[in-house]
């Protein structure tokens, strides 16, 4: 088993974000959801476009000795969120990193993304989907 990354921050797997390992594991998480007829949606606004996907956790993550990745993540350990919503969440994840300390990232996550919905609902500009909708 390689080393976890779970505790080693954001640098440790800086790397593993650009390796040909995690492009591959991307690409067969939206064909995954794809070929299981649902559709890929940012958790906070519902956009379908240009997302990415969120590390709830690195679980099975790991690098071998030679130092070749090896992507063991679990598809429901990555969250789909358009770019800005991405970036808003790991601004807050850094930012609030003391409220958090001590919770493991996917609760962390969790709670961001319920805020971040609410402060979307709060603002409603009527987007332009999901409109009526509930
Ligand atoms: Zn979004
Ligand atoms: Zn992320």
């Amino acid at each position: 088993m390689g080393f976890s990354l779970a505790r080693s921050g954001n640098t440790a797997y800086r790397g593993y974000l650009r390796s040909g390992a995690w492009f591959r594991r991307r690409r067969a998480w939206f064909t995954a959801v794809k070929d299981s007829g649902r559709e890929a949606v940012c958790q906070v606004c519902g956009t379908t476009q240009r997302l990415d996907l969120h590390h709830m956790n690195y679980d099975g993550v790991s690098q071998t000795p030679t130092g070749a990745w090896v992507s063991g993540e679990a598809d429901e350990d990555l969250m789909p969120l358009c770019r800005t919503h991405h970036e808003q969440l790991h601004e807050e994840l850094d930012r609030r990193r003391r409220d958090f300390w001590g919770r493991d990232r996917r609760r962390a996550t969790a709670m961001i993304v319920v805020g971040l919905r609410k402060r979307r609902q709060r603002q409603s500009t009527p987007g332009p989907r999901r409109r009526g909708r509930r």
